[in-house]
Protein backbone atom coordinates (compact mmCIF):
# COMPACT_ATOMS: atom_id res chain seq x y z
CA UNK A 1 0.00 0.00 0.00
CA UNK A 2 1.58 3.45 -0.34
CA UNK A 3 2.51 5.06 2.73
CA UNK A 4 0.20 7.78 4.35
CA UNK A 5 2.83 10.97 4.43
CA UNK A 6 4.05 13.80 2.47
CA UNK A 7 4.48 13.86 -1.64
CA UNK A 8 5.76 16.49 -4.11
CA UNK A 9 3.82 17.92 -7.01
CA UNK A 10 5.96 20.56 -9.31
CA UNK A 11 4.44 23.05 -11.49
CA UNK A 12 7.48 23.62 -13.95
CA UNK A 13 6.90 26.19 -16.58
CA UNK A 14 8.91 28.90 -18.95
CA UNK A 15 8.96 32.15 -17.08
CA UNK A 16 8.80 35.83 -17.87
CA UNK A 17 10.73 38.45 -16.26
CA UNK A 18 8.24 41.35 -15.48
CA UNK A 19 9.82 43.16 -12.87
CA UNK A 20 14.13 43.67 -12.74
CA UNK A 21 16.43 43.52 -15.23
CA UNK A 22 16.84 40.33 -16.86
CA UNK A 23 21.14 40.36 -17.10
CA UNK A 24 21.34 41.24 -13.36
CA UNK A 25 19.10 37.88 -12.77
CA UNK A 26 21.30 35.69 -14.61
CA UNK A 27 24.63 37.31 -13.51
CA UNK A 28 23.21 36.26 -10.35
CA UNK A 29 22.48 32.82 -11.24
CA UNK A 30 25.95 32.91 -13.15
CA UNK A 31 27.31 33.53 -9.62
CA UNK A 32 25.21 31.05 -7.39
CA UNK A 33 26.45 28.07 -10.38
CA UNK A 34 30.11 29.32 -9.60
CA UNK A 35 29.60 29.18 -6.28
CA UNK A 36 28.47 25.82 -5.70
CA UNK A 37 30.87 24.21 -7.93
CA UNK A 38 33.65 26.11 -5.42
CA UNK A 39 32.08 24.42 -2.51
CA UNK A 40 32.05 21.06 -4.89
CA UNK A 41 35.41 21.56 -5.27
CA UNK A 42 36.56 22.05 -1.85
CA UNK A 43 33.67 19.04 -0.70
CA UNK A 44 35.76 16.56 -3.05
CA UNK A 45 39.33 17.44 -2.03
CA UNK A 46 38.17 16.51 2.04
CA UNK A 47 39.05 12.67 3.17
CA UNK A 48 35.87 12.48 4.80
CA UNK A 49 32.83 14.40 4.10
CA UNK A 50 32.22 17.09 6.81
CA UNK A 51 29.37 17.28 9.01
CA UNK A 52 26.65 20.00 8.04
CA UNK A 53 27.64 22.13 10.75
CA UNK A 54 30.96 21.92 9.57
CA UNK A 55 30.06 22.79 6.13
CA UNK A 56 28.36 25.69 7.35
CA UNK A 57 31.53 27.00 9.08
CA UNK A 58 33.42 26.18 5.65
CA UNK A 59 31.31 28.01 3.54
CA UNK A 60 29.03 30.37 4.71
CA UNK A 61 31.28 33.32 5.45
CA UNK A 62 32.48 33.19 1.82
CA UNK A 63 28.92 32.83 0.65
CA UNK A 64 27.45 36.20 2.47
CA UNK A 65 30.82 37.50 1.05
CA UNK A 66 29.60 36.94 -2.37
CA UNK A 67 26.52 39.16 -1.79
CA UNK A 68 24.07 35.99 -1.38
CA UNK A 69 21.59 36.21 1.67
CA UNK A 70 21.36 33.24 4.34
CA UNK A 71 18.84 30.99 3.31
CA UNK A 72 20.57 31.02 -0.47
CA UNK A 73 23.99 30.17 0.82
CA UNK A 74 22.37 27.68 3.14
CA UNK A 75 20.62 25.99 0.51
CA UNK A 76 24.23 26.35 -1.96
CA UNK A 77 26.25 24.53 0.82
CA UNK A 78 23.36 21.78 1.10
CA UNK A 79 22.63 21.32 -2.55
CA UNK A 80 26.84 20.72 -2.64
CA UNK A 81 27.36 18.63 0.10
CA UNK A 82 24.18 16.59 -1.33
CA UNK A 83 26.12 16.56 -4.90
CA UNK A 84 29.50 15.08 -3.58
CA UNK A 85 27.93 12.66 -1.28
CA UNK A 86 26.20 11.16 -3.64
CA UNK A 87 28.69 10.97 -6.21
CA UNK A 88 30.79 9.73 -3.52
CA UNK A 89 28.72 6.72 -2.46
CA UNK A 90 28.37 6.25 -6.16
CA UNK A 91 31.90 5.83 -6.81
CA UNK A 92 30.97 9.13 -9.30
CA UNK A 93 33.42 11.29 -10.63
CA UNK A 94 33.37 14.98 -9.04
CA UNK A 95 30.00 16.69 -10.00
CA UNK A 96 30.43 19.53 -12.40
CA UNK A 97 27.55 22.12 -12.10
CA UNK A 98 26.64 22.73 -16.13
CA UNK A 99 23.25 24.32 -15.30
CA UNK A 100 22.39 27.85 -14.33
CA UNK A 101 19.82 26.73 -11.35
CA UNK A 102 19.22 28.02 -8.39
CA UNK A 103 16.96 26.93 -5.10
CA UNK A 104 15.41 29.05 -3.06
CA UNK A 105 12.95 28.66 -0.45
CA UNK A 106 10.41 30.53 1.62
CA UNK A 107 12.78 33.33 3.27
CA UNK A 108 13.85 34.18 -1.06
CA UNK A 109 10.72 33.53 -2.80
CA UNK A 110 7.23 34.56 -2.77
CA UNK A 111 4.40 33.04 -4.52
CA UNK A 112 1.35 34.35 -5.82
CA UNK A 113 -0.68 31.53 -7.81
CA UNK A 114 -3.99 34.41 -8.29
CA UNK A 115 -1.72 36.07 -10.21
CA UNK A 116 0.92 33.60 -11.73
CA UNK A 117 3.88 35.51 -10.39
CA UNK A 118 6.69 34.56 -8.49
CA UNK A 119 9.16 36.63 -6.78
CA UNK A 120 12.94 35.52 -6.33
CA UNK A 121 15.54 37.29 -4.81
CA UNK A 122 19.22 35.68 -4.61
CA UNK A 123 21.56 38.80 -3.17
CA UNK A 124 20.38 42.20 -3.43
CA UNK A 125 17.76 42.47 -5.83
CA UNK A 126 14.17 41.23 -6.17
CA UNK A 127 12.95 39.63 -9.88
CA UNK A 128 9.15 39.41 -10.51
CA UNK A 129 8.31 36.40 -12.82
CA UNK A 130 5.40 35.40 -14.49
CA UNK A 131 4.86 31.81 -15.02
CA UNK A 132 3.38 31.33 -18.73
CA UNK A 133 1.60 28.13 -18.84
CA UNK A 134 -1.83 27.49 -19.38
CA UNK A 135 -4.41 28.61 -16.86
CA UNK A 136 -5.95 25.35 -16.49
CA UNK A 137 -2.62 23.66 -15.45
CA UNK A 138 -1.84 26.61 -13.13
CA UNK A 139 -4.57 27.21 -11.58
CA UNK A 140 -4.49 23.16 -10.51
CA UNK A 141 -1.91 23.97 -8.04
CA UNK A 142 -3.70 26.52 -6.26
CA UNK A 143 -4.34 26.53 -2.55
CA UNK A 144 -1.17 24.19 -2.19
CA UNK A 145 1.29 24.70 0.38
CA UNK A 146 4.69 25.48 -1.67
CA UNK A 147 8.57 24.43 -0.36
CA UNK A 148 10.55 25.63 -2.95
CA UNK A 149 11.05 27.59 -6.10
CA UNK A 150 13.97 26.67 -8.39
CA UNK A 151 14.39 29.02 -11.40
CA UNK A 152 16.62 27.80 -14.22
CA UNK A 153 18.37 29.44 -17.59
CA UNK A 154 18.80 27.00 -20.01
CA UNK A 155 19.47 27.62 -23.70
CA UNK A 156 18.31 31.14 -23.49
CA UNK A 157 15.03 30.63 -21.83
CA UNK A 158 13.70 31.32 -18.52
CA UNK A 159 11.94 28.58 -16.51
CA UNK A 160 10.69 28.40 -13.26
CA UNK A 161 9.49 25.59 -10.92
CA UNK A 162 7.19 25.38 -7.67
CA UNK A 163 7.38 22.27 -5.47
CA UNK A 164 4.08 22.15 -3.71
CA UNK A 165 4.16 19.57 -0.34
CA UNK A 166 0.49 17.56 -0.79
CA UNK A 167 -0.33 15.85 2.69
CA UNK A 168 -1.55 12.16 1.81
CA UNK A 169 -3.68 11.05 4.13
CA UNK A 170 -5.32 7.98 2.43
CA UNK A 171 -9.09 6.90 4.00
CA UNK A 172 -9.60 3.50 5.10
CA UNK A 173 -11.46 1.99 1.84
CA UNK A 174 -14.50 -0.25 1.81
CA UNK A 175 -13.07 -1.88 -0.70
CA UNK A 176 -11.12 -1.75 -4.31
CA UNK A 177 -11.25 -1.65 -7.38
CA UNK A 178 -8.50 -4.19 -9.42
CA UNK A 179 -6.93 -2.25 -12.54
CA UNK A 180 -5.63 -4.72 -15.22
CA UNK A 181 -4.09 -2.19 -18.20
CA UNK A 182 -3.16 -3.23 -22.00
CA UNK A 183 -2.89 -1.77 -25.07
CA UNK A 184 -6.27 -2.25 -25.45
CA UNK A 185 -8.27 -1.23 -22.38
CA UNK A 186 -8.24 -0.68 -18.71
CA UNK A 187 -10.72 -3.47 -17.26
CA UNK A 188 -11.74 -2.81 -13.76
CA UNK A 189 -13.09 -5.47 -11.23
CA UNK A 190 -14.74 -3.96 -8.27
CA UNK A 191 -15.60 -7.29 -6.63
CA UNK A 192 -19.03 -7.64 -8.38
CA UNK A 193 -18.54 -5.88 -11.65
CA UNK A 194 -16.16 -6.11 -14.83
CA UNK A 195 -16.04 -3.05 -16.92
CA UNK A 196 -14.16 -1.98 -19.56
CA UNK A 197 -12.45 1.60 -21.02
CA UNK A 198 -11.13 1.35 -24.91
CA UNK A 199 -7.77 3.24 -24.64
CA UNK A 200 -6.25 5.54 -27.13
CA UNK A 201 -2.89 3.73 -27.06
CA UNK A 202 -3.63 1.87 -30.44
CA UNK A 203 -4.17 5.37 -32.20
CA UNK A 204 -0.87 6.64 -30.90
CA UNK A 205 0.27 3.42 -32.19
CA UNK A 206 -0.84 3.95 -35.70
CA UNK A 207 0.68 7.30 -35.73
CA UNK A 208 3.95 6.16 -34.67
CA UNK A 209 3.78 3.15 -37.44
CA UNK A 210 3.30 6.16 -40.15
CA UNK A 211 5.84 8.26 -38.33
CA UNK A 212 8.38 4.58 -39.24
CA UNK A 213 6.61 3.82 -42.19
CA UNK A 214 8.33 7.27 -43.64
CA UNK A 215 11.72 6.92 -41.91
CA UNK A 216 11.72 3.48 -43.84
CA UNK A 217 10.63 5.26 -47.30
CA UNK A 218 13.27 7.45 -47.00
CA UNK A 219 15.82 5.68 -45.29
CA UNK A 220 18.44 8.23 -45.78
CA UNK A 221 17.03 11.42 -47.06
CA UNK A 222 13.78 11.66 -43.37
CA UNK A 223 16.84 13.26 -41.73
CA UNK A 224 18.03 16.11 -43.76
CA UNK A 225 14.65 17.03 -45.75
CA UNK A 226 13.16 19.67 -43.94
CA UNK A 227 9.66 18.52 -44.97
CA UNK A 228 9.63 14.77 -43.91
CA UNK A 229 11.73 15.59 -41.27
CA UNK A 230 8.52 18.02 -39.53
CA UNK A 231 6.27 15.12 -40.60
CA UNK A 232 8.07 12.59 -38.68
CA UNK A 233 8.35 14.88 -35.73
CA UNK A 234 5.23 15.92 -35.98
CA UNK A 235 3.74 12.42 -36.16
CA UNK A 236 5.96 11.24 -32.93
CA UNK A 237 4.28 14.47 -31.37
CA UNK A 238 1.00 13.57 -31.65
CA UNK A 239 1.30 9.99 -30.51
CA UNK A 240 3.02 10.98 -27.13
CA UNK A 241 0.32 13.72 -26.76
CA UNK A 242 -2.48 10.97 -27.60
CA UNK A 243 -1.20 8.77 -25.09
CA UNK A 244 -0.42 11.76 -22.30
CA UNK A 245 -4.13 13.21 -22.64
CA UNK A 246 -5.91 10.10 -22.44
CA UNK A 247 -3.62 9.37 -19.25
CA UNK A 248 -4.47 11.81 -17.73
CA UNK A 249 -7.81 11.96 -18.24
CA UNK A 250 -8.43 8.33 -17.54
CA UNK A 251 -6.73 8.38 -14.63
CA UNK A 252 -9.12 11.30 -13.19
CA UNK A 253 -12.29 9.45 -13.97
CA UNK A 254 -11.22 6.29 -12.58
CA UNK A 255 -9.70 7.84 -9.01
CA UNK A 256 -12.90 10.13 -8.78
CA UNK A 257 -15.00 7.14 -9.18
CA UNK A 258 -12.96 4.87 -6.71
CA UNK A 259 -13.20 7.56 -4.37
CA UNK A 260 -16.74 8.42 -4.59
CA UNK A 261 -17.37 4.94 -3.58
CA UNK A 262 -14.60 5.09 -0.75
CA UNK A 263 -12.34 2.28 -2.65
CA UNK A 264 -8.65 1.99 -3.15
CA UNK A 265 -7.27 0.99 -6.29
CA UNK A 266 -5.23 -1.86 -6.60
CA UNK A 267 -2.63 -1.95 -9.88
CA UNK A 268 0.09 -4.18 -10.68
CA UNK A 269 3.50 -2.98 -9.04
CA UNK A 270 5.12 -2.36 -12.31
CA UNK A 271 8.89 -2.00 -11.34
CA UNK A 272 9.71 -4.55 -13.45
CA UNK A 273 8.22 -3.18 -16.19
CA UNK A 274 9.89 -4.78 -19.34
CA UNK A 275 9.22 -7.93 -18.30
CA UNK A 276 5.45 -7.48 -17.99
CA UNK A 277 4.84 -5.62 -21.14
CA UNK A 278 6.97 -8.25 -23.22
CA UNK A 279 4.89 -11.13 -21.55
CA UNK A 280 1.79 -9.26 -22.25
CA UNK A 281 2.14 -6.93 -25.44
CA UNK A 282 4.71 -9.10 -27.50
CA UNK A 283 8.43 -7.64 -27.48
CA UNK A 284 7.81 -5.44 -30.72
CA UNK A 285 5.38 -2.43 -29.07
CA UNK A 286 7.63 -2.14 -25.99
CA UNK A 287 9.24 0.68 -26.18
CA UNK A 288 5.24 2.79 -26.41
CA UNK A 289 4.13 0.53 -24.15
CA UNK A 290 6.62 1.35 -21.68
CA UNK A 291 5.73 5.15 -21.95
CA UNK A 292 2.22 4.87 -21.89
CA UNK A 293 1.94 2.29 -18.87
CA UNK A 294 4.58 4.41 -16.62
CA UNK A 295 2.89 7.46 -17.65
CA UNK A 296 -0.59 6.05 -16.73
CA UNK A 297 1.02 4.84 -13.74
CA UNK A 298 2.11 8.15 -12.66
CA UNK A 299 -1.24 9.64 -13.97
CA UNK A 300 -3.38 7.57 -11.47
CA UNK A 301 -0.87 7.54 -8.19
CA UNK A 302 -0.88 11.49 -8.49
CA UNK A 303 -4.44 11.65 -8.66
CA UNK A 304 -4.76 9.51 -5.85
CA UNK A 305 -2.48 11.54 -3.62
CA UNK A 306 -4.81 14.94 -5.19
CA UNK A 307 -7.33 13.47 -3.57
CA UNK A 308 -6.64 11.29 -0.66
CA UNK A 309 -7.61 7.67 -2.94
CA UNK A 310 -5.51 4.90 -1.00
CA UNK A 311 -3.56 2.44 -3.73
CA UNK A 312 -2.72 -0.71 -3.46
CA UNK A 313 0.50 -1.88 -5.20
CA UNK A 314 -0.07 -5.81 -6.01
CA UNK A 315 2.97 -8.26 -7.09
CA UNK A 316 2.70 -8.68 -11.47
CA UNK A 317 3.37 -11.84 -11.50
CA UNK A 318 1.09 -14.62 -13.26
CA UNK A 319 -1.76 -12.24 -12.76
CA UNK A 320 -3.42 -13.23 -16.20
CA UNK A 321 -2.15 -17.07 -16.18
CA UNK A 322 -3.42 -18.03 -12.76
CA UNK A 323 -7.16 -19.16 -12.24
CA UNK A 324 -8.99 -16.36 -9.92
CA UNK A 325 -11.29 -19.18 -8.41
CA UNK A 326 -9.12 -22.63 -7.76
CA UNK A 327 -5.26 -21.50 -8.43
CA UNK A 328 -4.34 -24.01 -11.13
CA UNK A 329 -2.15 -22.29 -14.11
CA UNK A 330 -4.24 -21.24 -16.82
CA UNK A 331 -3.79 -21.83 -20.29
CA UNK A 332 -5.07 -19.81 -23.35
CA UNK A 333 -6.85 -20.10 -26.75
CA UNK A 334 -6.34 -16.64 -27.94
CA UNK A 335 -7.52 -14.72 -25.28
CA UNK A 336 -10.18 -17.02 -23.74
CA UNK A 337 -8.75 -19.39 -20.63
CA UNK A 338 -10.91 -22.13 -19.14
CA UNK A 339 -9.91 -23.91 -15.98
CA UNK A 340 -9.32 -27.23 -16.13
CA UNK A 341 -9.55 -28.02 -12.77
CA UNK A 342 -12.84 -25.69 -12.14
CA UNK A 343 -14.09 -24.94 -15.53
CA UNK A 344 -14.03 -21.02 -14.58
CA UNK A 345 -13.99 -19.47 -17.83
CA UNK A 346 -12.84 -16.07 -18.35
CA UNK A 347 -11.09 -14.08 -21.02
CA UNK A 348 -7.37 -12.28 -20.42
CA UNK A 349 -8.05 -9.18 -19.11
CA UNK A 350 -11.25 -10.24 -16.88
CA UNK A 351 -8.81 -12.65 -15.28
CA UNK A 352 -6.33 -9.99 -15.13
CA UNK A 353 -8.84 -7.38 -13.08
CA UNK A 354 -9.87 -10.26 -10.44
CA UNK A 355 -6.85 -11.36 -9.73
CA UNK A 356 -5.48 -8.13 -9.28
CA UNK A 357 -8.33 -7.20 -6.80
CA UNK A 358 -7.81 -10.43 -5.10
CA UNK A 359 -4.39 -9.83 -4.61
CA UNK A 360 -5.09 -6.33 -3.13
CA UNK A 361 -7.22 -8.07 -0.18
CA UNK A 362 -4.11 -9.91 0.14
CA UNK A 363 -2.54 -6.42 1.70
CA UNK A 364 -5.37 -5.76 3.92
CA UNK A 365 -4.64 -8.73 5.49
CA UNK A 366 -1.43 -7.75 6.12
CA UNK A 367 -2.46 -3.89 6.76
CA UNK A 368 -5.37 -4.60 9.57
CA UNK A 369 -4.94 -8.91 9.67
CA UNK A 370 -3.17 -8.51 13.47
CA UNK A 371 -6.10 -6.19 15.09
CA UNK A 372 -9.00 -7.70 13.41
CA UNK A 373 -10.35 -10.70 14.21
CA UNK A 374 -11.61 -13.05 11.18
CA UNK A 375 -15.27 -12.90 12.14
CA UNK A 376 -15.34 -9.17 12.48
CA UNK A 377 -14.06 -8.86 8.99
CA UNK A 378 -16.55 -10.71 7.55
CA UNK A 379 -19.68 -9.41 9.38
CA UNK A 380 -18.43 -5.85 8.19
CA UNK A 381 -18.33 -7.30 4.93
CA UNK A 382 -21.41 -8.56 4.67
CA UNK A 383 -23.01 -5.36 5.97
CA UNK A 384 -21.25 -3.51 3.25
CA UNK A 385 -22.45 -6.13 1.33
CA UNK A 386 -19.76 -4.90 -1.53
CA UNK A 387 -16.92 -7.64 -0.71
CA UNK A 388 -18.55 -10.73 -2.28
CA UNK A 389 -17.53 -13.85 0.00
CA UNK A 390 -15.34 -15.30 -2.42
CA UNK A 391 -12.68 -12.89 -1.89
CA UNK A 392 -13.13 -12.69 1.53
CA UNK A 393 -12.49 -16.64 2.42
CA UNK A 394 -9.00 -16.01 0.55
CA UNK A 395 -8.77 -12.79 2.75
CA UNK A 396 -9.31 -14.78 6.13
CA UNK A 397 -7.29 -17.68 5.84
CA UNK A 398 -4.33 -15.47 4.50
CA UNK A 399 -4.02 -14.20 7.78
CA UNK A 400 -4.73 -17.27 9.80
CA UNK A 401 -1.82 -18.20 7.92
ZN1 LIG B 1 -9.80 -23.04 -11.63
Amino acid sequence: MMPEGVYYRTLKARAEIIEGNINDLLWDLTVYKYALQKCIEALWELDKIPKKSQVHQLFYPMLRDHGFRAHVARNIYSTALALVKSAKENNGSKPVVKKMTARLDYQDAKVDMDSHVVKVILRDKWYTLKIIHKKDFIEKFKGLKWKEVHVKYCNGVLYVSIIFVIRYKPYVPRGAIGLDINLRQITTYDGSNVRRYRTRFIDALSKRARAEELQRKHPRRWRYNKRILSRVRALHRKARNIVLDWCRKSAKYIVLKAKKYGYAIALEDLTNLRENIVEKEGVFVWKLSMFTYRKLQEAIISKTIEHNVPVILVNPRNTSTTCPRCGTKLSYTYRLAICRKCNFKADRDKIGAINIWLRSLYVYAGEHGSTLSAPAVKDEARQSGRIKDEGMKIMIKSVQK
